[in-house]
This record gives C-alpha cells, structure tokens and sequence, in this order.
C-alpha cells in the first residue's frame, strides 16, 4: 500500500483545494480559515460546487453538516445530492447557501433549556478551519451547531472561541519580547486514546456492556493485570488485524494515527495520533473513535471506549498532551536555547502554571463524568486533586528562580536576573511521572485527567480560556512596566511563589499526597457532583465572559446539561441492573441451588458424607437473601429520584443514594457469581470477556 498516496484521499484538504478551486477563490478561503472571517456567498457556491464535484468522483451520493451537540459525540442528517430536473431525471446539486449554514430540527438535542422546543430551529454552520471529508458515502462537512438565537449548543463554538482568546492574549506577550509579526497563536493537541476490545459475543450477552458500556457485575478473574504482562505486549493477530485496517481508514481520513500498543489491562489497547491543532484534533479524535467501534465490529470484537468497563482492573483514559505555538510552528512552551528565548518560555510556563492553579476546580470540572468517577481517584488513573508534575530539575530551576538565587544544577550558570536568566533548560529529566494530572514533558503539558470517552472540547476550552486569562494578567502588567527584564522577572518571581502548592512531583496516588495536598490547600473533588458546581462559580463565569468563551447563559445551561446527563447515566445503570438481576441472577440463582439440594437430599438418603451441599447452600441461600435485600432497596432507591427535586440535589441524590445502593448490590451479586457453578451462570465472566481473543 502507497500510505502518501492514501493519506488523506477522503478529505477535502489543502491540496485539494488548490488544485480544484480557482486561484483567487483559494485564496479568499485560505484567508476565511487564517483569519477566522466569514465566506461570501459567491465564495462559498464555488467552493460547494468543487466539494460536490470531488465528493462524486469519491463515490458520495449525500452531504451531511457534522456537528458535536453537548451529547459529547457526533450528529449527522444526511441528505443527498439530487434534485429532479422536472423531466423524470434527476441532477447533483450543492450549493454555497447548503455548505455555509444548515437547519436541522434540534429540538432533541440537550440545550440545558436554552431552547424551548417551540423554537425547535437550530443553525449549523461551516467551520471551514476543518476539512469536509467523506465518510460511508456522504460528505461531511464539519460544522458548529448553535440556537436559533444564536447561543452556542454544541462542544465546537466555545473550543473555537476559547482558541480565539488564547491567540488574542499570546499574541499580546509575543509582541512584548519582540514579534509583532506573528500572525496567529494556536493551541496544539495530540490526545492519546485509550479503549478496550472484547469479543462480540461476550458482548451481545451483556446487557450492561450494551446499555451502560460497563459491567455492572462480574467477579474477579484469578488473574488480572498483575503481572504487568499486557503493557506493550505483542499484539494478538486478531488485534492486530484490527489496528492495521483502523490506521488506514484513518489515514484516508488525514487523521495521522501515529502510535499503538497494548495498554496495562488485559484486553486494553492504545492508540495516539500525531498532534494538531485543537480544533482538527477535537474533530478527529471524535472520529477516531466512531472508526475503533465500526471497524472492531468488523472484526468480530466489540470496542469499548467506557473509563471503566471492568472493576479491579485499570480503566481508560485520554492523555491530552497540549501545547501552544505560533502558526509558523514554533512552540512556545519549547524551552529555547539562548537565555533571551528561555525568558519568555518560562513567561509562558508560568502562565499555564497560574492558569492550572487558580482554576483548579474548573479543570476537574471540565473531567467530571459518571464514567471517569470510576477511574480518577482509583489506583490507575490520576488522582482527583489537580496538581502539575514538572520534573526535578525544571522544579529546581523554578526554585532558584522563585528565590532569586543561583541555579546549581549540572551546568551552573551564574544567573543574571534579566532577561538573561535561564541556563538551557534539561530535556530529557522531565521524566515520566505517570501519576500526576498534568504533567509538563519536555515542550508540552499532559493533562491526563481526560476520560477515554469524553469529547476533548471541554477540557480543552477550559485549559485555553485559563491560560488566555493568566497571559492577559501578565501582559497587561507587562505592558505597563518601565523595565522590561525586570518586570519580567518580577512577575514570574511573584506567580512562581504564589502558586507553588500546585506543583507536585511526587507519587500522585499515595494517601500521604491526598492528606500533604489538604494542608497545601489544593481542591479534592472526589465526584462529579462535588466538581460540576465549578462551573457556574461567579470566577468562573467572569472568566468566561470575559473571554467571551460563553455568555452566562450558555455556562449555566452546560452546567445543567452535565448535571442532568450524570442522573440520567446513573438512572440507566441502576434500571440496567435491577433488569439483569430479575431476569439472570435469581433465576440462575435457585436453579444452582435447587440443584445442590437435590444432590444434598439424595446423598442424604444414601447416608453419604455432605458437607460440600450443605456449607454450599447455606452460603448461598444466606447472600440469596442478602441479594433480595439490596435489589429492594435498589429499587426504592431509584423510586425515590421522584422525590429528590431537580439540578445538583438529583445529581447528589443519585451519587450517594443510588449509586451507593448499586455498590451493595453488586458486592452480593459478585459474591454469588463466585460460587455459583459456572454451567448455571448466565452471563460471560470478567476472565470470559477479558481472555477471550487469542
Ligand atoms: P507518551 O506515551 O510518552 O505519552 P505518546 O507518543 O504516546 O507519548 O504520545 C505523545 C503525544 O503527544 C502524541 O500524540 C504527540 O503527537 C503529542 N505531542 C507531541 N508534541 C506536541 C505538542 N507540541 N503539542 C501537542 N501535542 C504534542
Ligand atoms: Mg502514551
């Protein structure tokens, strides 16, 4: 296979654009993507009637505005190209007006009650900074999706706007070391993404796998990850199989899926693309993982992109790797050689440092879902307290920094306060912390926090708007000041001591961490109810507003779609269960012990020795009993949601009642499985789904 000549041969790129738009229509769009404008009509029937035709020769037969409503995953209608002609034929039309804006019936989609369904209209409009791509057939043309009065529904407006304020106020500071000539900053992604294969049958006979993406049940195998066995393991053929076809689809895609290996987990699996912009990556992570599902199908395997599809073993998650750099490609959190560049590495530097510490509760916020609860706070995954890893000797820089005294490191540099401070900053030392949230490394932070099902907008908006308002804060200072170097200094010396409690480059996971990061006073928000109310504090509403990220409205009607999606999870997990209980377990149940009584009686009729039936069925009956209990109270539990008002109250409600009663119930129920004779359980076990590809 030529990879060139198939990398990106379904999307409407660049190239294929100059090559099939004529010269000066290229260049008034190139200057629409630059410049963040809008496109002219006239522009926009060109460019329509040049997609349609290239779409056609590709084999589409449909167009589609592809958008991100605040579901978190992708939205299509389809509608094709034809128009009868009048004389029974039909012809291929698209127009500018049908590429630059759509109006699907959004009356469905979450609004968070921004939209009453009386005004059911919502717009989509092109986001021409994303290439149109084809995907089974029909042209996709990503769009943003927004209220009939024009409020932002989807995850792509704010991610745009934030992208905005961040090259708005780098651009600011740039200026002040000197390049006024930088057109344009952007905020640059490469999200790994974690996920699961299991077989497809086990799948189809896991009603919890299909309804919830998660087993709400399933004993522990007697081996799990222990052996660390499965962490860049060879790939089993099968898989293997699977990643080869994923990789191709996505390069055809222009996605350029660049790494993969097995993960920690049995049955788990990594992949990581190269990193681009925020906003393509955004789009191509989504999918990234609509192709993992479709194409795992195909293999006979079900993928499962839940953060904790299996107790006991590690969950999934997204390392969002981030940085900022000018649109030539000079990243700006790359430390530089000379002291002169270094300064304004370490301007920047300390702003995402600010940024992370002083909105530590909207960064947890922005991760906070009923899946990632499951994972952040759990042994694998980053803790739930926001704290920054940057390394020993970067630490020790920033201290000597901080202190205003020389740094002694394996080079010393008598450190002349200035400009001229940094020696060349170590590379290779910011190691590889893997506990920590958010972890510099080298050129670029890690946020790992990110859940393997999450769209990456949200957390991403809230890291940019932070950032542009720390940068904003430094350069209004800046600007202001008489002496440059030593404003300079002055103002990373005053930021670097105030936010020091943030930066951890310790073990993220140990208890002593979580008790050391209380005295420092850092935020430890367990939940997703404890995390989401950060939204709507009143500094987190003037951030965004004043970075015009989102109107109030806007913010609070997120807040009420995150908390009402978590009940709604919550909800369906706990029906999920109630259902697999009544219609597997008691019934498999009584079957197994129906079966032990009746060998009990006959061998007691034949005065043989029976312990075994005996302690077996004692056992079982007793937690039979103990199940019944706590299904009853499963049920009153999700009864009593009725009665639990609205908002944050139902979303508390339904992490410290029915979640709490799911626990219970499952601990029973996996007790059970344990004993119960495999022939009379029905549901495939956790060794079942996790051993099953070979
Ligand atoms: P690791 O396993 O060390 O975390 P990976 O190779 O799995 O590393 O992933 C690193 C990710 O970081 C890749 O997606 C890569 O493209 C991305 N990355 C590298 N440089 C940058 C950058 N400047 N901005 C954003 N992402 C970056
Ligand atoms: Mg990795």
């Amino acid at each position: 296979m030529n990879i060139p000549e198939i990398y990106g041969s379904l999307v409407f790129n660049d190239k294929v654009m100059r090559e099939r738009l004529p010269k000066d229509v290229y260049k008034k769009l190139k200057n629409t993507i630059k410049n963040s404008r809008h496109l002219d009509i006239d522009i926009a029937n060109i460019v329509a009637n040049a997609m349609k035709e290239w779409a056609i020769e590709n084999g589409a037969t449909h167009y589609t505005h592809w958008f991100q409503p605040m579901t978190g995953i992708t939205a299509e209608k389809h509608d094709s190209f034809i128009n009868p002609d009048g004389n029974g034929n039909v012809v291929m039309e698209f127009s500018g007006k049908e590429l630059v804006k759509g109006e699907p019936d959004a009356s469905s989609f979450p609004s968070g009650g921004l939209r009453e369904t009386y005004e059911a209209r919502g717009y989509t409009a092109w986001d021409p900074s994303s290439y149109a791509f084809i995907k089974d057939g029909t042209l996709c043309i990503p769009t943003a999706f927004c209220s009939y009065s024009g409020e932002s529904l989807d995850k792509k407006t704010p991610l745009l706007r934030s992208m905005d304020a961040l090259d708005r106020q780098a651009k600011r500071v740039l200026k002040l070391f000197g390049h006024d000539d930088v057109k344009r900053v952007v905020t640059t992604v490469g999200p790994e993404q974690e996920y699961f294969l299991v077989d497809i049958d086990t799948y189809l006979k896991r009603p919890d796998l299909i309804f919830t993406g998660r087993t709400l049940f399933g004993a522990r195998p007697p081996k799990g990850q222990e052996l660390d066995d499965h962490y860049f393991g060879v790939l089993k053929s099968r898989v293997s199989a699977f990643m080869k076809e994923l990789d191709e689809e996505l390069w055809k895609l222009g996605i350029a899926a660049k790494t993969k290996h097995n993960e920690v987990a049995p049955a788990q699996h990594e992949l990581a693309p190269v990193f681009s912009t925020t906003n393509i990556a955004t789009d191509h992570n989504q999918l990234t993982m609509e192709m993992m599902r479709k194409i795992a199908y195909k293999h006979g395997m079900a993928c499962l992109l839940h953060e904790k599809p299996f107790d006991g073993v590690n969950g999934s998650g997204k390392h969002n790797n981030w940085s900022l750099s000018t649109q030539a490609g000079k990243n700006l959190l790359d430390p530089g050689e000379t002291p002169y560049e270094n300064a304004q590495f370490l301007v920047f530097l300390t702003a995402v440092i600010k940024a992370v510490d002083d909105y530590q509760g909207l960064m947890r916020a922005s991760v906070a879902s009923a899946g990632n609860d499951h994972r952040l706070g759990a042994d694998e995954a980053p803790p739930a307290i926001v704290s920054i890893f940057v390394g020993d000797e970067l630490g020790a820089i920033l201290d000597s920094i901080e202190k205003g005294v020389i740094y002694h490191g394996t080079e010393p540099v008598e450190m002349e306060i200035g400009a001229s401070v940094l020696p060349k900053f170590p590379q290779d030392t910011t190691d590889r912390n893997r506990t920590s949230p958010f972890a510099f490394t080298g050129n670029r932070f890690e946020f790992r926090m990110l859940g393997s099902a999450l769209s990456i907008s949200g957390p991403n908006v809230v890291l940019n708007t932070a950032v542009a308002e720390a940068l904003r804060q430094i350069a209004d200072e800046l600007e202001a000041a008489d002496n440059f170097n030593d404003a300079v200094l002055k103002i990373v010396q005053r930021h670097l001591n105030h936010h020091k409690k943030i930066i951890f480059n310790g073990n993220g996971y140990s208890a002593e961490w979580e008790k050391e990061a209380e005295e420092r006073g850092l935020l430890n928000l367990k939940s997703t109810p404890d995390a989401l109310p950060y939204y709507v504090k009143p500094e987190s509403i003037k951030l965004f507003t004043d970075h015009g990220v989102f109107t109030e409205t806007e913010l609070r009607s997120r807040y009420d779609v995150y908390l009402e999606n978590y009940s709604k999870v919550i909800n369906i997990e706990a029906l999920t269960m109630v259902d697999m209980v009544k219609k597997f377990v008691l019934s498999a149940v009584s079957k197994y012990q129906r079966s032990l009584i009746d060998t009990l009686k006959e061998k007691k009729a034949l005065w043989l020795p029976c312990d075994m039936e005996q302690e077996l069925v004692q056992k079982i009956a007793a937690l039979s009993d103990e199940m019944y209990v706590r299904l009853g109270k499963l049920e009153e539990a999700i009864e009593g949601e009725k009665t639990a008002g609205t908002g944050l109250d139902l979303t508390r409600y339904s992490h410290d009642v029915i979640l709490m009663a799911m626990q219970n119930l499952r601990e029973t129920v996996d007790e059970l499985e344990s004993l119960v004779a495999t022939d009379f359980w029905p549901l495939p076990t956790y060794s079942e789904m996790l051993f099953s590809i070979i």
